[in-house]
């Protein structure tokens, strides 16, 4: 069944970009400019995904959010300016699964657009589906010691206990997995799990290795991420 992706944006510019883009990654795309064709659209169908900006003339984002919330809910991106830190709490806490700060590479909202999808697979409408399997090699496990990461769950458990981490550790967890035994630069690691938004600010990543640290290595014992001086961070095998 096709993804259906409904983008609200009124920079109209802005809106055919990311409509041309995501029509190439093979999404089904419908677009409006404003927040009150949003609602009534969002209402009466049910998508896989709304890319919501919160800047909106007539009902702004937050309000098409609140009120989509009560009578069709739908996983929503929102789409916040770079300042706007209290639009991006009070976004979170009106339901929105993630949001991506403007402006932003193609490449990091296509990637928040996938790991959305996955993880909201068949809420939309309020209609669950059932879970997918996983195994294989390719199904994204990822395993350190009694550690064990699931991509496709967006679960992390170590020796069978499930450790709670946000959609950034989890993906700076992630990217070290992947590339095990190869040392990664902050600046590589910064790009993967923030976007370019945050180009030269690599400390950022030291704060999210931090967090790792403190709900793995120091909760189990262990000594999981390592730092190379002068360069970034490993897994080891
Ligand atoms: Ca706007």
């Amino acid at each position: 069944m096709e993804t259906t992706i409904l983008v609200v944006e009124d920079e109209e510019k802005l809106a055919r970009f990311i409509e041309l883009e995501l029509q190439h990654e093979g999404y089904k795309v419908e677009k409006v400019l404003n927040g009150r064709d949003a609602l009534e659209k969002a209402v009466s169908v049910s998508y896989d995904l709304i890319l919501l900006d919160i800047m909106l003339p007539g009902l702004n984002g937050l309000e098409v959010l609140r009120r989509l919330n009560k009578e069709n809910p739908t996983p929503v991106i929102l789409l916040t300016a770079r300042d706007a830190v209290m639009d991006k709490v009070s976004g979170l806490d009106a339901g929105a699964v993630d949001y991506v700060t403007k402006p932003f590479a193609i490449e990091e909202l296509l990637a928040r657009i996938r790991v959305a999808l996955k993880l909201h697979k068949g809420t939309r409408g309020g209609r669950m589906e059932q879970e997918q399997s996983v195994t294989g090699a390719e199904s994204g496990i990822y395993r350190w010691g009694e550690l064990v990461l699931q991509t496709a769950e967006h679960t992390v458990r170590y020796a069978g206990q499930a450790i709670s981490l946000t959609n950034r550790e989890f993906c700076l967890l992630e990217t070290l997995l992947e590339n095990m035994d190869i040392v990664l630069s902050r600046d590589i690691l910064l790009e993967k799990v923030c976007g370019y938004e945050y180009a030269g600010e690599t400390n950022v990543i030291d704060v999210y290795v931090r967090y790792l640290r403190s709900k793995i290595d120091e909760a189990f014992g262990v000594r999981m991420i390592q730092t190379v001086r002068g360069v970034g961070y490993v897994i080891r095998s």
